[in-house]
């Protein structure tokens, strides 16, 4: 020890600051305050009092409408979906308490898994705890040293994280732009092992992917394809497989991923795969075997949610039928869209900055209705964006009412 510093010999220091792992947040502390002291409420810490419906909640005390949230398609109050989770809960108990490789495999696992394959039309299920560990598990075990990572700069945070969990080298290229996704491919050396991930819908604006010609690009430089499908799934396509299944192109996909926490309306995460050898995931995929599984309740209404969305074409033209009048409704106002017409059920409006957003996302909850409020790092460009998500549940009524309030709210906020 002679020539380092011991315990005792350490300067003492006085600064508060130093050494202090958190001082890295202080800006994002400030902005915090500095939005708080305005007087607004926090837009990130709103409470669901009472969840009345899919559609409707009380918070603060208020009736509110349901703007903001992934239910797509209305699943989460299904008569047979509590019903599946309530009879699980009490055959099977409240968790499994271990891992899918261990204890943590039950019945309810599997017909999850059958669901999932039934859906989709594949060969393969894989359930995991979590969307965003299916990700993780999927894109860092598949894609290793030596291999090359193509992938959509404005990924999802679980296909980044993904990418930084594993070994493989990460070229990204501008959203949604073909020319620029060849590029990438072209320079990568012919023998090494490609992955391409895209996302059927992009959640922050609501656009969709050009898949059609993404995916035959990438298999002329014979890369495989993964489509993480999160917000499409249920809803679009002829039978709700996503963005891949509506443009033609989902047998030529070698990996959707999904989750539950949509509109399945519960929670957990998935890849379904057609590759022979895809069932070896089970026990290589660190965040599938890692972890504990999901409890019998969950996959419970899992499956049965699963197996409802497969018959569910009337709920989706009503779904599509919302979006675009909220869309045009939205447009009409004078508000600034994410896109020129409807693609999905995200709608999402542009704020000039975060405090008339705070203000706008304020506005709208005194008049009893709940958005998202999304800002960077989340939404691309910097944006601060006011994010309207529709459910299947939500009445032309309320659709009429939803555009009243964005009316009003916009006219005292001050942006139209
Ligand atoms: N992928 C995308 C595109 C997402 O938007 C999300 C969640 N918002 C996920 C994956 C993760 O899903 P989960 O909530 O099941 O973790």
């Amino acid at each position: 020890m002679s020539e380092g510093i011991s315990q005792s010999d350490r300067p003492v220091t006085h600064d508060a600051e130093k050494g202090d792992l958190f001082s890295k947040f202080d800006p994002l502390i400030k902005q915090r305050e500095d939005l708080l002291e305005s007087g607004v409420e926090d837009p990130f810490n709103l409470v669901m009092e009472r969840v009345l419906s899919p559609t409707q909640a009380i918070c603060n005390g208020r009736e509110t409408i349901l703007l903001g949230t992934y239910n797509y398609m209305g699943m989460t109050f299904d008569p047979d979906v509590v019903a599946a989770g309530k009879q699980a809960l009490s055959d099977y108990g409240s968790g499994t308490t271990g891992s899918r490789v261990l204890n943590g495999t039950y019945q309810g696992h599997k017909e999850c898994e059958e669901a999932l394959k039934a859906f989709y039309g594949m060969d393969h299920a894989m359930v995991f705890s979590t969307g965003y560990q299916a990700n993780l598990g999927i894109i860092s075990t598949i894609a290793g040293k030596g291999d090359y990572i193509v992938l959509d700069i404005d990924s999802h945070a679980s296909i980044w994280d993904g990418c930084s969990l594993g070994n493989a080298e990460i070229v990204p290229f501008k959203h949604n732009d073909i020319d620029a996704m060849e590029k990438r491919l072209r320079r990568i050396p012919e023998e090494a092992g490609k992955l391409v991930v895209l996302e059927g819908v992009y959640s922050m604006l609501g656009d969709i992917a050009p898949l059609k010609e993404m995916i035959a690009v990438a298999k002329k430089y014979d890369a495989m394809v993964l489509v993480d499908e999160a917000h499409s799934m249920g809803f679009i396509g002829e039978n709700g497989r996503g963005v891949a299944e509506a443009q033609g192109v989902i047998d030529d996909v070698d990996f959707v991923i999904g989750t539950f926490s949509k509109s399945v309306g519960t929670v957990g995460g998935f890849c379904v795969s057609n590759h022979p050898k895809f069932e070896i995931m089970r026990l290589v995929c660190r965040p599938y075997v890692f972890t504990a599984s999901l409890p019998p309740s969950v996959v419970a209404t899992a499956a049965t949610s699963i197996r409802k969305l497969m018959h569910n074409a009337d709920k989706r033209k009503h779904l599509w039928d919302n979006s675009q009048r909220l869309h045009a409704g939205l447009k009409e106002r004078g508000f600034t869209l994410g896109t020129e017409e409807a693609q999905s059920a995200i709608v999402a409006v542009i704020m000039p900055d975060l405090e008339k957003g705070a203000a706008m996302w304020e506005a709208l909850l005194k008049e009893g209705l709940y958005v998202n409020l999304a800002r960077p790092p989340a939404t691309p460009a910097n944006m601060t964006l006011l994010r309207c998500s529709l459910c299947a549940e939500h009445s032309e009524e309320q659709v009429g009412t939803i555009l009243d309030m964005f009316e009003r709210a916009g006219k005292t906020v001050g942006i139209i």
